[in-house]
């Protein structure tokens, strides 16, 4: 857990709480081929709601069995215009913690906790580290660059599962952002700007009613968060009632919130230090 706890430590400044007014950023997790059904979903209720700006997660090989660079339909659509801006983040490569790697890793108690309660399988990144991380990112970004044209400014690791080589690593390949459970962190200034996050886990009916009941709490209690985090899965999408609460949760953040990209949190806290 102090992996992924941690997750200041590389950072000179300390926190800043002034984003310029109340903000709200969107995230679409696991942008693939695995789920483009679920994704064209995802696609019409952003539209329908009006957004102006949404984070897509690309995952280069999900599961070993997706590689979104070999997909020529695929590519045509992470290129083709939306009714907002995309902004596009790296999110992995596989997605999935590779069996032969766990095996060869020591598994510590943080370990076990994060695969049993944290996620299921998909923190890739939990024990991957040095070179092999490094070359792992770097062909996740070559990937980027061929199905999408450009190279990601962000990376946002699996289940947000992550050990402290990452971080050193992003900045080596010149990433500029990736985030936390609880942080987004600009990597060119040091910043680490609290940023709460609101999502949904599917897994199972418990889950799906924990969850609808947590961003219902959660929308009210980080109504004075100067910026907040939605962050959709698609899989949220096979539950009628987790889109619900996904359309009520934007609907009532953006009555009062500004939606902004990465970038754009980036800006306001450079004019906020004035
Ligand atoms: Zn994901």
């Amino acid at each position: 857990m102090t992996e992924r706890h941690d997750d200041r430590a590389s950072f000179a400044q300390p926190e800043r709480k002034n984003v310029e007014e109340p903000a709200l950023l969107v995230a679409l997790h696991d942008v693939t081929p695995a789920h483009a059904a679920r994704l064209a979903c995802a696609e019409l209720l952003l539209s329908a709601l009006g957004l102006t700006t949404v984070t897509y997660l690309y995952v280069p090989d999900f599961h070993g069995q997706a590689a979104a660079h070999d997909d020529r339909a695929f590519s045509a659509w992470c290129r083709a215009p939306r009714p907002y801006r995309v902004e596009w983040f790296l999110h992995g490569y596989f997605h999935e913690e590779r069996e032969s790697e766990r095996r060869a890793r020591p598994t510590t108690p943080g370990h076990w906790f994060a695969r049993t309660f944290l996620t299921s399988g998909e923190g890739e990144l939990l024990t991957l580290r040095g070179r092999a991380l490094q070359d792992r990112l770097q062909t996740g970004i070559q990937s980027m660059a061929c199905a999408i044209g450009y190279q990601p400014a962000g990376f946002v690791a699996p289940a947000w599962l992550y050990n402290e080589d990452l971080i050193p690593v992003l900045r080596r390949l010149g990433i500029r952002f990736t985030e936390s459970h609880f942080h987004v962190f600009d990597l060119q200034t040091g910043e680490a700007i609290p940023t709460p996050v609101i999502t949904w886990a599917s897994r199972t009916c418990a889950h799906r009613a924990a969850a609808r009941m947590c961003a219902s709490v959660e929308r009210r209690l980080w109504r004075r968060k100067p910026l907040v985090r939605v962050a959709l899965h698609p899989a949220d999408f096979d539950h009628p009632r987790i889109v619900d609460s996904v359309a009520r949760t934007i609907e009532t953040l953006s009555r009062t919130r500004r939606m902004i990209s990465y970038h754009e949190v980036a800006q306001s806290h450079s004019r906020g230090l004035g």
